[in-house]
């Protein structure tokens, strides 16, 4: 299996999974005409779309996609009803033929219906975990998107995390302003500008990583939760309320830019 990005839209990626005799699936299709080149140059034939949740930058591609490579799409169950063929809920497992076997896991938060493919070490986690942040919370709650990461945190440590969006250097600028003396994290900014400067994707990334350098993995780390209690001039809070704070002190940080 080898899994590559095609940039599309400002900073979305969609994710080619291609198995051994050419079969493939595509993560996500926020646009079509790269994608379809992608696979035309390469001479894959398409099995399946998996779809992670129904946002447009995330499904826009699908239809033109569709008249050219009529394949199933695997989706959500409870959304992106218009395009989903093959409803999926949490625990869910399904082969794609001649691209590998895959296992469903629910993950609301960013939208309510959002879930996460795993297979063989790799987690498509779309709009859910990104490096070094998280999608933010347009239909869950913060409890909702707590218990989802912390669910993906249980993967193994060396899980390669695919995300849905070129997030990285900015999902850092606010995680060094939240911890600025974790070493990890000084680390991987100075890596990330030098992937940016090349013109090369940050991700995929790793679940040991992202353990390090991600506040949104990071609430019940002492500093990190000094910090959100400072901020939010609170005496003692929950985790709920802690992931709830790193959140909004984060969408405050970014001054709120679109998706
Ligand atoms: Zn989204
Ligand atoms: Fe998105």
């Amino acid at each position: 299996m080898q899994i590559y990005a095609i940039p599309v839209l400002d900073d979305n990626y969609v994710w080619i999974i291609e198995g051994d005799n050419r079969q493939c699936a595509v993560v996500d299709l926020g646009e079509a005409e790269p994608v379809i080149a992608a696979i035309a140059s390469r001479g894959l034939v398409p099995q399946a779309i998996l779809l992670t949740h129904h946002h447009w930058d995330h499904t826009a591609g699908i239809q033109a996609f569709l008249s050219r490579y009529p394949v199933p799409v695997i989706g959500p169950a409870t959304e992106a009803q218009t395009w989903v063929t093959d409803p999926k809920r949490d625990g869910d497992a399904f082969t794609v033929a001649g691209v590998g076997d895959f296992r469903v896991l629910t993950s609301p938060g960013h939208t309510l219906g959002h879930i996460v493919f795993l297979t063989e070490g790799a987690a498509f986690t779309g709009d859910t975990l990104f490096s070094a942040g998280c999608g933010r919370l347009f239909e869950g709650t913060a409890a909702q998107m707590l218990h989802s990461l912390d669910r993906i945190a249980t993967l193994p440590d060396d899980t390669l995390i695919y995300c849905g969006h070129e997030y990285t250097a900015d999902s850092l600028r606010f995680a060094q302003h939240a911890e600025p003396d974790n070493p990890a994290i000084r680390a991987r900014v100075a890596e990330v500008a030098k992937v940016r400067q090349d013109g090369r994707p940050t991700v995929p990334t790793t679940l040991a990583l992202e353990k390090k350098t991600n506040p949104f993995l990071r609430i019940r780390e002492p500093g990190l939760r000094e910090a959100v209690i400072h901020y939010a001039s609170a005496s003692s809070i929950t985790d709920e309320e802690a992931f709830g704070i790193v959140r909004r002190w984060k969408d405050d940080f970014d001054g709120l830019k679109p998706l």
